[in-house]
């Protein structure tokens, strides 16, 4: 695997621990968008994109993030435990969309983000920087690194 391009946006003055966000391109054929940027406890480290878990409502039938603790459409209260588990026990709220499948690939992928950010945050610095447009970021799926930072 080659990734032939890395595009990052800078978030600043975050009160939180999202610094940016990426998206890679992988031997000039396949993006991988809202890759996030994450100061944690122990540096920088990249969560790779995901989507947040959902089941239906017992009652109407909608969908709820397994999160919710009442049904979005009808209110009526919901099970505290529903989805699988981790190997941890915790509930398991998100999945990922797109994720390297050994260490030596995740590796690449942390090691190039995080010099492209590096390299984007000292751009920054100079007169006249320009950021690169990115539509509609996946601000959503944030808590999940941040948990995982904690
Ligand atoms: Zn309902």
């Amino acid at each position: 695997m080659k990734i032939t391009e890395v595009r990052i946006k800078l978030l600043d003055g975050q009160p939180d621990k999202l610094r940016g966000f990426a998206s890679i391109t992988v031997d000039d054929c396949l993006v991988v968008r809202d890759l996030k940027i994450i100061d944690g406890a122990s540096g920088l480290f990249i969560a790779m994109p995901s989507r947040k878990l959902c089941d239906r409502c017992p009652s109407c039938g909608c969908k709820n993030h397994l999160r919710a603790r009442h049904c979005n459409d009808c209110g009526k209260r919901l099970g505290a435990s529903r989805g699988s588990q981790d190997e941890r026990g915790r509930m398991r709220l998100y999945a990922d969309i797109a994720h390297p499948i050994h260490q030596e690939a995740r590796n690449q992928v942390e090691t190039r983000v995080i010099e492209a950010y590096r390299a984007e945050l000292e751009r920054s610095k100079e007169e006249g920087y320009v950021a690169h447009s990115f539509d509609d970021l996946d601000y959503d799926s944030y808590d999940r690194a941040h948990g995982a930072a904690d």
